[in-house]
């Protein structure tokens, strides 16, 4: 069984595809013929490489959380992605995309937003590389994200705010993908996460893949062996995860472990929990598990982490979910937000409310005192300070 790579049509298992409107297959198709041997070239890999160093400070630490180990009694690593430039891992997809849009010609970026992160990694790359951006982000997004809206802008990104349905995220995918439509020979659209058709999911998957690739080195160098017991990751669309997991996911030896927003709780009405929720669909081009009502339209996430608010899962994860490679548990706001105290107390690191989320897996899984526990911190919580705030006050 092959987990790291889809089949020539784009497909995990019977997860995947491109299921898109018939005037975007010119713009997919330029992709699907040309992302891997652009990406895979030595002239492509130098560049990007030499920017992941010296522009988004990488490789990123791998940290032996001695605290945090001590208190769960188990060998606890934090993989620090929240150490790179913009605060998370969404910056190495994004970089990655605008230097292959580039070499495919393009002169101009759209991208989508929901909480402004991947927004920001986007018009961050497209200062750097002199490419014009626009982002479209729903209109009650644009007031709830400020600071990152103001970031985009300051960037240079024109932000257009997305009008139609709830005026959050998937209207916001819905205007970009227009766009797309009616700019298919100039634009490049940037997606930000594990999701959306075929090649999309690998080719992001791929960008993330620096995370495990390091994890191996490191380990390697620290404890003289390439593969942990544990990998655990926050998944949204799943892209720290898809990165996290990659080099593993053919390692039998290494259990993967993938933390999903259960909200207020699974049974609440009001979660983010995709596996625990979703039936299979196709949502924003790709067949996955999605939130659904029976006649297929898709139910309004909620979770605390604006980055976990997403009615579907990438279909690199929903195979693996299918085929119990790996282990998912919901974890409630309220346990994401525990964990984000505690990790600050204990280490001293104060981390996004989406990584919180798989730090919160220490409380419902027992590991043995010498497993070697990799987690992603897939981000640090600057953003996320009104929320801790409020907490605290409470
Ligand atoms: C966007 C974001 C996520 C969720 O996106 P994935 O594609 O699932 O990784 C997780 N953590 C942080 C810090 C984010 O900004």
């Amino acid at each position: 069984m092959n987990y790291k790579n889809p089949d020539e049509h784009g497909y995990y298992g019977e997860f995947g595809g491109a299921f898109i409107p018939e005037m975007l297959y010119p713009n997919v198709e330029e992709l699907q013929k040309n992302y891997l041997k652009i990406i895979e070239s030595e002239e492509f890999q130098n560049e990007y490489q030499d920017l992941l160093k010296n522009y988004v400070g990488r490789a990123t630490p791998l940290y032996f959380a001695k605290n945090l180990s001590q208190k769960y009694h188990t060998q606890i690593y934090l993989k620090r992605e929240d150490l790179n430039h913009t605060g998370a891992h969404k910056i190495n997809n994004a970089l990655g995309q605008v230097l292959l849009a580039k070499r495919l010609g393009k002169t101009r970026i759209i991208a989508e937003t929901g909480a402004g992160q991947h927004g920001v990694a986007t018009a961050t790359a497209c200062a750097l590389l002199g490419l014009e951006c626009i982002v479209y982000m729903g209109e009650i997004d644009i007031q709830r994200q400020a600071p990152n809206v103001a970031r985009m802008k300051m960037l240079g990104a024109e932000v257009i705010p997305a009008t139609s349905g709830s005026k959050t995220l998937k209207d916001a995918v819905n205007e970009a993908l227009r766009d797309w439509i009616n700019n298919p020979v100039t634009t490049h659209y940037v997606i930000g996460s594990v999701v959306g058709p075929h090649p999309f999911p690998d080719l992001v998957a791929r960008f993330q893949s620096i995370i495990s690739k390091e994890i191996r080195e490191q380990l390697q160098e620290k404890i003289g062996r390439e593969n942990p017991d544990y990998v655990i990751a926050c998944v949204g669309g799943g892209s720290n995860a898809a990165g996290t997991f990659y080099h593993f996911v053919e390692e039998k030896e290494v259990k993967i472990i993938a933390a999903e927003a259960g909200g207020l709780g699974v049974d609440s009405g009001k979660s983010a929990a995709t596996t625990f929720l979703g039936t299979l669909g196709v949502l924003h081009g790709s067949k996955s598990l999605v939130m659904q009502t029976e006649d297929g339209q898709v139910i309004e996430p909620h979770s605390i982490s604006a980055g976990l608010d997403y009615p579907g899962i990438g279909p690199f994860h929903a195979h693996l979910f299918k085929e119990k490679r790996a282990e998912f548990f919901s974890i409630n706001d309220e346990e994401a937000l525990r964990s984000a105290f505690e990790l600050t107390k204990l280490e001293g690191i104060i981390p996004a409310l989406e990584s919180s989320h798989a730090l919160a897996v220490l409380d419902k899984k027992k590991f043995g005192e010498d497993d070697i526990v990799v987690i992603c911190l897939s981000g640090r919580g600057d953003k996320d300070m009104e929320t801790y705030l409020r907490e605290m006050r409470s």
